[in-house]
């Protein structure tokens, strides 16, 4: 063999280690193939927020947000028709989030999604809880839905008439269609408050909301988790929201997607208003994947980047 040969096939190996070194290092920096699948073969779960519902034949609407409650039984009809399961922020946070349960084996199959509604409107009781009813008598099944509130309302004389009682509250959960959870005291932008403030915020929100249904709640669920009002966080407020509820939910019109490296006190859900047409609110829901035995299989990835990031 001439030198020249020698010399190429040097070149070649040295190029060959080179590649191999830059590979292992893109796939353990980058974990390239989690990061694939993450984005392009996540589970999704779409997570769909209300405000007010308004019955258009007796009801004016006032506000972009308000929602057509005709609107919403079309919708609710078409979920429960094709089999969607309903989850309540437990469930989600349980199931998926953290993967601390396993998913109920009659449950496999079903797409996922969260119907929240923010504010505590009274309309929640007289126009949305008609529809739970209606469709529990026709299709034998219970719809969950979240009510993010500021219980502040319910001790406020002035706003009892536009916002859901406690009275009315307990109705909705004592008949299984309410998770209750909290938006806050009385709907103050968090991230303009000082820590005494935020703290209040924060704390009697739960406690008043636990006050008020506490025979119900056995399981302590209510108010463990918090829509940010007005959609407005920063890291000093999930820090706060940490001590008092384990998740925190935005708007930011993304749809949510299970892996590595998700943030709790980050979760999006999909604003809906006035404009969105029931068949847009279908084609977001179709987008949910299908429930997979093995949601935890990127539960040893995910360790393997959290300790990455100790590093
Ligand atoms: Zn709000």
């Amino acid at each position: 063999m001439g030198i020249n040969s020698i010399f190429k096939l040097k070149i070649i190996r040295i190029l060959f280690l080179f590649l191999v070194g830059l590979c292992t290092t893109i796939s353990i920096f980058f974990d390239l193939e989690t990061w694939l699948i993450v984005n392009f073969e996540a589970d999704k779960i779409p997570i769909f927020g209300f405000h007010n519902i308004i019955n258009t034949q007796n009801q004016k609407s006032s506000y972009g947000l308000d929602y057509k409650k005709q609107d919403l039984a079309e919708f609710l009809e078409y979920l429960v028709r094709e089999n969607y399961w309903f989850l309540d922020t437990d469930q989600l946070y349980n199931y998926f989030l953290t993967n601390s349960q396993p998913i109920p084996t009659e449950k496999i199959g079903q797409k996922a999604i969260l119907l929240t509604f923010d504010d505590g409107y009274k309309n929640i009781n007289t126009n949305v809880l008609p529809i739970l009813e209606y469709l529990d008598q026709k299709y034998n099944q219970k719809v969950k839905v979240v009510l993010f509130v500021n219980p502040e309302t319910m001790k406020n004389p002035k706003k009892i008439k536009k916002y859901i009682s406690c009275e009315e509250l307990k109705i909705g959960i004592n008949k299984g269609y309410y998770d209750v959870q909290s938006h806050g005291f009385s709907h103050k932008r968090l991230t303009e408050l000082n820590s005494p403030e935020l703290k209040i915020e924060l704390e009697a929100a739960q406690q008043v909301l636990r006050e008020c249904t506490k025979e119900l709640d056995n399981n302590q669920t209510i108010a463990t988790h918090l829509a940010y009002p007005y959609n407005d966080s920063n890291s000093q407020v999930e820090n706060y929201t940490s001590k008092y509820y384990v998740s925190g939910y935005l708007y930011n019109h993304q749809i949510l997607k299970l892996g590595w490296g998700k943030n709790n006190y980050k979760l999006p859900r999909i604003k809906v208003d006035r404009n969105t047409t029931p068949s847009r609110l279908i084609e977001i829901a179709e987008i949910s994947s299908s429930v997979k035995k093995e949601e935890r299989r990127f539960l040893g990835w995910r360790h393997f980047n959290i300790f990455l990031n100790y590093l």
